[in-house]
């Protein structure tokens, strides 16, 4: 019998070793007291085990082997109907059966409780059989346990402390209906003029006489859309600045939409209208349907003009699990390029024998490593800081001190999620493109065929860099924190470059200094984007009065043209972050287990030039084309020669 998580040496590391269980689980059982739930951290790890060992076998015996056949069929859209292939009709109805949707639900709402880590680790080995049923398959539990948050987290559910359990919720019936297998959600946000600029959304949510809300607009590219639990953003309040009233992210909202109601013979009856599924390059498990809304009945989530607070949570959790997928998506695109390469004759010698072949497998099989490593520390940091700010609010300790260990410790891990999330969806959507290509090179001829599955897993990768942002938004994300970080608290980032420096000299352990040596190196790109910003902007100043410049310099600063720089170069410090990120997290792990080292030691054996290479990119190029784009916009200042700065 195949099993995508016994087979894995790399995962089961994490399992058994990487990960601390304890925290986790503490707060998954909160504290012990929830009655049926387990006594000891060692019974529930032996559950879990037990989990996703089935899991692991399930995907491979069950849903790999239909993979192809799930991806000559595709979805189509048939009498308003959306038909998915029989074999993938047949997986769901197994998912079903096993009552799988409900696994990180509580069990006092009828789930089994799990982590979120868990969850996403059943992803990545989901994602290795097919990566386009599992999209679909995320959509039901994830979707339940969304609901479940945003009434913890708007107060529309009740919890026993003593207990530690949920009484009453908001979408207990919806979630019911999910974990039943009976319905599935989706998430609504994109629209024909705005994908990655949310501030363009032009769907409305509006009031009636009686105070019920009503949403219109038209959602496209939605996944899983012909499901029937929506949850839309649209704009709800006008805002008074700018040219166009109707722009803006605080004037949006967040709704869950039925999109239709269910009739007594097992038929529907269509509210919101599925215009059409699209047809797609890749992911033919799974539906992408646009949508349109006519006063469709909706309930408000949290308050009005939270809709893009509630909208980073849910997608904060999404890309994360496209980090898992990645994952398992450049598992299955290594192994298929490995096995093959074993196989196959070239030149007196099987071809995984030729240096350039070994070298691609070897970068696949590093990467791969680094991937899962960042995912799992991403993974842990958000669902304990979930959990805590949770129990903060729901049963928060009797003892102040107590409850400020807590935050503390909160505020440290949700801060390290946040560091990590868009470095991960930027870094493994990035690595499944190329593991998948180096996949269908690997195989030559036979890699542009369908019969050997390597063009069809460069077809679902290809999605990766595209949805659930972007990664050139992940990049001005990462970006933006990382100088906003350094403005913030501008003596600690001198701190971090005299620790870096000092340790990349005098570390006894030679990897210690290595990973000290690219923080140095990313630092001094920090400062040197930092640097040219600030330059810049000063340069910016000179056409006003003096006595303009304080307040000009502290307050008005326009990201469109003080950034610019700091913008274009966005990706490049990305590449940067992520591997000093990687780094970093696998020296943790090899400073704990030893046999880690030689990861982190291949890691950097290939990080380092190119992160030399980064660094001089960023600070030698950009002022030619930066001119061009100030011209063709109008503004004859030139922006500040590099050069001084440079040469630091
Ligand atoms: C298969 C699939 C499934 C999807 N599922 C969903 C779903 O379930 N729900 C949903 O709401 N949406 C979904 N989407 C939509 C997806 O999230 C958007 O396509 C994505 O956010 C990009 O938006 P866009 O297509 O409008 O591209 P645009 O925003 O027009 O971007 C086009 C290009 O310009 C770049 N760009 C844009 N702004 C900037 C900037 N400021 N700086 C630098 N570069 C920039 C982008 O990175 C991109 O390369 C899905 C898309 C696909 C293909």
């Amino acid at each position: 019998m195949s099993n995508f998580f016994t087979d894995n040496e790399d995962l089961q590391y994490y399992f058994d070793k990487g990960i601390d269980w304890t925290p986790i689980v503490e707060l998954t059982e909160t504290g012990f007291r929830n009655e049926g739930g387990f006594d000891t951290t060692e019974e529930a790890v032996e559950f879990y085990r037990q989990f996703i060992e089935m899991f692991g076998e399930f995907v491979a015996e069950q849903v790999a082997p239909h993979s192809a056949a799930v991806d000559r069929h595709g979805v189509r859209l048939e009498d308003g109907k959306v038909v998915m292939a029989p074999e993938a009709d047949a997986i769901f109805q197994q998912i079903k059966e096993l009552e799988l949707h409900g696994m990180c639900v509580p069990r006092e709402l009828g789930g089994m409780n799990c982590p979120l880590l868990l969850y996403l680790m059943n992803i990545e080995v989901f994602s290795r059989a097919d990566v386009s049923m599992m999209t679909h398959h995320g959509f039901h539990g994830g979707m339940a346990m969304a609901m479940l948050i945003f009434s913890l987290r708007e107060g529309s559910s009740t919890y026993n402390v003593e207990e530690g359990t949920i009484t009453e919720t908001r979408f207990h019936d919806e979630i019911q209906e999910i974990l039943r297998g009976d319905a599935w959600g989706c998430m609504d946000i994109t629209e024909p003029d705005a994908g990655s600029d949310m501030a363009r959304l032009k769907a409305v949510g509006e009031q009636d006489e009686e105070g019920n809300w009503l949403v219109s607009g038209e959602k496209i590219f939605i996944t899983s859309g012909h499901g029937k639990y929506h949850f839309v953003i649209a704009r709800t309040e006008k805002t008074a600045d700018g040219d166009d009233p109707f722009a803006g992210l605080k004037g949006l909202s967040m709704f869950l939409v039925p999109a239709y109601e269910d009739n007594e013979d097992g038929s529907i009856n269509r509210i919101v209208s599925l215009e059409r599924v699209e047809e797609k390059l890749g992911h033919h498990g799974s539906a992408t349907a646009t949508l349109i809304f006519d006063r469709a009945p909706a309930h408000l989530i949290g308050q009005r003009g939270e809709g893009f607070k509630h909208m980073l949570t849910l997608m904060n959790n999404a890309r994360l699990g496209v980090g898992f997928e990645a994952l398992g998506l450049c598992e299955a695109a290594y192994r298929l390029a490995r096995d093959y390469a074993a196989e196959r004759p070239s030149m007196g010698k099987t071809i995984d024998k030729h240096e350039m072949i070994a070298d691609y497998l070897d970068e696949m099989k590093t990467d791969i490593q680094a991937i899962r490593a960042i995912a799992m520390k991403g993974a842990m940091a958000e669902e304990e800081s979930q959990k805590i700010r949770m129990l903060l609010q729901m049963a928060p300790p009797e003892s102040e001190a107590e409850r400020e260990r807590y935050a503390k410790r909160e505020r440290r891990l949700a801060h390290r999620a946040r560091r990590i999330t868009p470095l991960l969806k930027y870094l493994s959507s990035e690595k499944a493109v190329q593991i998948a290509q180096r996949c269908v090179q690997i195989h030559g001829g036979n890699g542009y065929m369908k019969e050997y599955g390597a063009e069809k897993l460069l077809r679902d990768a290809m999605v990766m860099p595209i949805y659930e942002g972007t990664s050139q938004i992940q990049a001005l994300m990462a970006m933006k924190d990382t100088l906003g970080s350094i403005m913030k608290n501008p003596q600690r980032f001198v701190r971090r470059q005299a620790q870096a420096r000092w340790r990349s000299l005098s570390c006894k352990n030679p990897l210690e200094r290595r990973v000290a040596k690219l923080q140095s190196l990313s630092l001094s790109t920090q400062q040197f984007l930092m640097t040219k910003t600030a330059t810049n902007k000063v340069k910016s100043l000179q056409s006003q009065p003096i006595s303009e410049w304080p307040r000009s310099f502290l307050r008005e600063w326009d990201p469109k043209r003080d950034f610019a720089f700091a913008m274009l170069h966005a990706e490049r410090l990305t590449r940067i972050l992520t591997d000093e990120v990687v780094c970093e997290t696998l020296l943790e792990q090899a400073m704990k287990h030893p046999e880690r080292g030689a990861i982190l030691e291949a890691y950097l054996d290939r990080c380092e030039p190119r992160c030399r290479f980064m660094h001089d990119e960023i600070t030698t190029t950009g002022r030619r084309l930066l001119s061009l784009l100030r011209e063709d916009e109008g503004d004859v200042t030139t922006p500040e020669q590099p050069s001084a700065v440079a040469a630091e």
